[in-house]
């Protein structure tokens, strides 16, 4: 067991953990990344990015994140290929451990373990992700220009997925299982006025359809949930929009989660209910769940977290001069 001690400790090495210790490192904070199950994050997951600034081309997402860690070690940030399995936030130094057992300080701490979508859990779901199938409407959406596309789902994402999607689509289907949906009225309005929106009630996806060859998705299979009725629907693009777990099982009880279980910042900073704690990208964003914005509030983690620090440690030495 092994004791690893920083000024800035950073869990998750998506673009959030990562924007977090390219910031710390350069402001001096030696930081430590714990990089968990998924050593770059969610982007790995994924081919063609084309929405991150600063790449004329498409890039390939894990080709970006490997870029990001590079530039992270290059500016001295540490990795460790570890999973953290319990935290102590009472004191600082805060204490994490492990999975091996090893021994985490850190005398601040930035959380950015992101949020995973939630799948329908079929196997032809598994099989034709990137191939027609997505949870990211904002990602992958102009990749569907003029085609015909669904999303699946009842609630505010959902809604909202298949709005954004009429900027691409000209032929969107909502599927939802039940006959109301759980979405803001608002939106709903918005939804039913739109005339490139169709509506299908009381369906459940039962399989996604690969044409085969390069075809990619062709159709969703569909049962009625009432009837139990059988149906076709041909679509190119299927957007799973059931919603999202941030990964923050390891922080309840510890700090001050919302009704979705994101971690709670203070509005404009990354601070959380610890003083210390930061949160940035997915774990505490339910709204834009983008890789920029992860980057972006990576960035905002580390410098509160080196301005925490800088306050603090003014005051100690401040005390022992007194
Ligand atoms: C298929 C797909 C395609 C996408 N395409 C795009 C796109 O084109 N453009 C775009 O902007 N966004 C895209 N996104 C969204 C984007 O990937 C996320 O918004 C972004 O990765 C969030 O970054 P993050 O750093 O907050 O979290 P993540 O990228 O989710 O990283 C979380 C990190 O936390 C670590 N972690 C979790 N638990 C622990 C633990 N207990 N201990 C230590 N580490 C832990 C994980 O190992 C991981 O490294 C896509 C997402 C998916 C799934």
């Amino acid at each position: 067991m092994t004791t690893h001690s920083t000024r800035m400790l950073v869990l998750g090495s998506g673009p959030a953990g990562l924007s977090a210790a390219i910031y710390g490192a350069r402001a001096g904070m030696q930081p430590i990344v714990v990089q968990g199950i998924q050593p770059g994050g969610q982007l790995t997951t994924t081919t063609d990015v084309e929405n991150y600034p600063g790449f004329r081309e498409v890039i390939q997402g894990p080709w970006l994140m490997e870029e990001m860690q590079a530039q992270a070690e290059h500016v001295g940030a540490r990795m460790m290929w570890d999973t953290i399995i319990s935290v102590d936030l009472s004191t600082r130094p805060f204490r994490l451990i492990g999975d091996g057992g090893d021994v985490y300080e850190g005398e601040t701490l930035v959380i950015a373990t992101g949020a995973q979508a939630k799948w329908l859990g079929l196997p032809s779901e598994e099989a034709m992700k990137g191939k027609g199938v997505s949870a990211c409407a904002t990602c992958d959406g102009f990749f569907y220009r003029g085609k015909k596309v669904a999303v699946i789902g009842g609630g505010n994402t959902a809604v909202e997925e298949a709005l954004y999607l009429t900027n691409h689509s000209p032929d969107v289907t909502l599927i939802h299982r039940r006959d109301s949906l759980r979405a803001e009225r608002i939106l709903q309005e918005r939804l039913f006025a739109h005339p490139d929106i169709t509506v299908l009630w009381n369906k459940e996806v039962r399989e996604f359809v690969d044409g085969g060859g390069t075809a990619g998705l062709v159709a969703l299979d569909l049962e009625d949930t009432r009837s139990g009725e059988h149906s076709r629907i041909d679509v190119e693009g299927g957007f799973v929009a059931i919603g999202h777990h941030p990964a923050t099982e390891l922080f309840r009880g510890h700090l001050a989660l919302d009704d979705d279980h994101y971690i709670q910042v203070e509005p404009g900073t990354a601070r959380t209910s610890v003083p210390g704690v930061f949160a940035c990208g997915d774990v505490a964003d339910k709204v834009y769940r983008q890789a920029i914005t992860a980057a972006g509030t990576g960035c905002m983690a580390a410098l509160d977290a080196e301005r925490f620090l800088q306050a603090v440690e003014f005051e100690e030495m401040k005390e022992a001069a007194e």
